[in-house]
């Protein structure tokens, strides 16, 4: 019998043999050194020749469009400013918009199949159609109008304002999160990855931030405006409402 044989190498005839166990255990050695390397290769592959991690922020926004189609009941029906009751003469509406697409720029191993990437992140925030309504007794070119417009444009400027800041924060969180990180795997299942993390974490961040307009809103219908109201083009505001009661 032969002695035992650690490699476990036994040639046709059942015979141990130093020669024969050689090349098949050499074979294997070359055979895991090529996987190795080529593997090690294409980690390098990718470091060196995918496009960065980006992230693209498209803020959509258009000149606001004003409707006079509405009477002040409606409007102020629309408003509900509950228990201040005052009358709306005039609102500012807005439309909020964010969305997010991932695009994968991948590459693949011919051979092995390998897969690396870096995302792409595509995002769009808007407020667009801000819709300026004027009440429908305010006659268009009076001082009163001009008031109202005056007034409603303050609100315009803080989404235009906040859609920046959004825009800014959603930028910054994203490249803060995923850097230039490289990842490996399945393309399929990254994508699905991605998808769940967009809808779990970065559209609700997004959401977030566009409803962080709502108190900067709230505050500029102060109290002090609504009696700067009262008061301007020598009252025409003022009796304008008193002749709806
Ligand atoms: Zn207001």
């Amino acid at each position: 019998m032969a002695s035992p044989n650690k490699s476990g190498c036994i040639d046709s005839a059942g015979r141990k043999s130093a020669a024969q166990c050689l090349r098949p255990a050499l074979a294997a050695l070359l055979a895991f050194f090529a996987i190795e390397l080529h593997a090690g290769n294409f980690r390098a592959d990718c470091e060196a020749r995918l496009a960065r991690t980006e992230v693209s922020v498209d803020q959509e926004s258009a000149p606001y469009v004003t409707d006079s189609s509405f009477g002040i009941a409606e409007l102020t029906a629309r408003n509900s400013p509950g228990a201040r009751g005052e009358s709306t003469v005039g609102l500012t509406v807005a439309h909020y918009l964010s969305a997010i697409d991932v695009v994968q720029n991948g590459l693949q191993d011919p051979e092995t199949r390998e897969y690396c990437m870096r995302p792409h992140f595509k995002v769009r925030l808007s407020y667009s159609p801000i819709e300026v309504f004027v009440g429908r007794e305010i006659q268009r070119g009076s001082c009163a109008y001009a008031e109202v417009v005056h007034h409603e444009e303050k609100h315009v400027a803080a989404y235009e304002l906040q859609l920046k800041k959004a825009a800014e924060a959603v930028e910054r969180a994203l490249r803060a999160h995923y850097g230039n990180t490289i990842f490996y795997g399945d393309p399929a299942k990254l994508d699905a990855q991605l998808a769940y993390s967009i809808r779990q974490q970065w559209l609700p961040f997004a959401e977030h931030q566009l409803e962080a307009v709502e108190p900067v809103q709230l505050a500029i219908d102060s109290p002090q405006e609504y009696a700067r109201y009262r008061t301007a083009c020598n009252g025409e505001i003022d009796r304008i409402l008193k002749g709806l009661r």
